[in-house]
């Protein structure tokens, strides 16, 4: 059994990290507060390459595999979980779409430049009425000779004002239900596409949130991703994937979390003593301290596995499941041990309360995610 990650793993955390450290975190709290999405920080991780971390190299891509995927999710979601989001699902979902369904041309045309940082990517599934169950999804996508005609809303969609592509999910199929949707790539400009309102968040606040309205908006026929009707399962294997990402994404945040307050605890006096000599204070470290390495295991045995090319459902919805409750956690353990600063804005904390909840409602609830474990166990 090996635990250790291998030389070329380290080499990038080291690097990835130093690129979180110096161009990430100092702009994180600004951002949240500003509620603005630093689009600059996207193309810079394109022109080091580091967006295409898990992707071919005939893309443009670093080869790598989705332990580095992790790793990079780790780092750069301690930074700033609020402009991770974005490169989350531009990568993680809109691309890896791509890249697993997509024909040589779609991949010329999306996959190539949005390793680059070229062009911005957007994956939307959810909608007003459908965002954990995808049988009651309405956009529609009728054809018509060489080209789709797509009617429907889209709702929370991260990227949404500011992707210049966007892999929707739409009913091809109404009689098949769930067996009846498709992935359709819509370009930005494409007439009666509109991202009709930026929507205001409790957390991740850097990152762009937009409703998606679709009226008659034709598209070519060859915008189809993928096979018709083949798109829950496209589409089921593109967010499992990813929620290994997120699971990864989540620790990085508590992490954070943790490492702020563990720095707070041991010069923060109170009753004479730093308040991390007090066994009530000790114990809840020692909690965080345990889960963080629960969480950590987890997650890089699911990325483990899935490079191994060995089954992982379970495992990754196990990962992120406990990685995102872990980091709510950690949060609200983080903002009661800095007592009254951690309430205050300037504290970072606090950012790190209102960021992490986002974690357990997106790729998927929790509740989501234990009902995919259950099923997974035969129930
Ligand atoms: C900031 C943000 C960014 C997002 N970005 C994107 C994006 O880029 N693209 C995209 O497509 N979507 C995105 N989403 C949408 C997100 O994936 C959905 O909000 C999420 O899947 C939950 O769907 P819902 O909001 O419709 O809640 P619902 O599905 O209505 O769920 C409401 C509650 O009921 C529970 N529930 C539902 N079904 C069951 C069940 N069978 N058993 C037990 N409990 C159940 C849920 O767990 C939840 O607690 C984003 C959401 C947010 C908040």
């Amino acid at each position: 059994m090996e635990f250790a990650f291998n030389e070329q793993q380290e080499l990038f955390r080291g690097a990835i990290r130093a690129f979180a450290d110096k161009e990430v975190a100092p702009i994180a709290r600004e951002c949240d507060e500003r509620e603005e999405y630093p689009l600059h920080i996207l193309k810079k991780l394109g022109e080091l390459g580091y967006l295409g971390i898990k992707f071919p190299s005939q893309y443009g891509g670093g080869d790598g595999d989705t332990v580095s995927a992790a790793i990079m999710a780790e780092e750069m979601g301690y930074a700033s979980a609020g402009i991770f989001l974005g490169i989350y699902v531009h990568v993680f979902l809109a691309l890896t779409a791509v890249h697993r369904f997509g024909n040589d041309e779609q991949k010329d045309r999306y996959l190539a430049p949005g390793i680059r940082g070229d062009v911005v990517g957007a994956w939307g599934f959810a909608e007003p009425d459908a965002g954990s169950d995808p049988g009651n999804m309405k956009t529609r996508a009728v054809r018509d000779g060489d080209t789709y005609i797509l009617n429907g809303t889209k709702m929370f969609i991260t990227n949404g004002n500011i992707a210049d592509f966007v892999v929707v999910t739409a009913v091809t199929d109404p009689a098949q239900g769930m067996r009846g949707l498709s992935l359709l790539i819509v370009d930005k400009g494409t007439p009666g596409f509109t991202a009709s309102r930026a929507l205001r968040k409790l957390g991740v606040r850097a990152s762009d949130t937009a409703e998606l309205v679709f009226q008659d908006c034709r598209l070519p026929a060859s915008q189809l991703l993928g096979r018709e009707n083949t798109g829950f399962n496209d589409a089921m294997r593109t967010l499992t994937e990813g929620r290994i990402v997120s699971a990864a994404f989540a620790l990085g945040l508590g992490r954070a979390a943790f490492d702020r307050t563990l720095a707070y605890a041991k010069q923060r006096v109170a009753f004479g003593q730093p308040i991390g000599k007090f066994q009530g204070i000790q114990w809840m470290f020692a909690d965080m301290a345990l889960g963080l390495e629960a969480a950590k295991l987890l997650t890089y045995q699911a990325a483990w596995r899935a490079d191994q090319g060995l089954p992982y459902i379970m495992e990754a919805s196990m990962a992120k499941l406990y990685a995102t409750e872990l980091a709510t956690r950690i949060a609200n353990d983080a903002v009661q041990i800095h007592g009254g600063i951690g309430f205050m804005m300037e504290s970072d904390v606090q950012r790190f309360y209102r960021d992490c909840k986002l974690m357990e409602i997106g790729e998927g609830t929790s509740q989501i995610q234990r009902n995919t474990i259950a099923h997974q166990l035969g129930l």
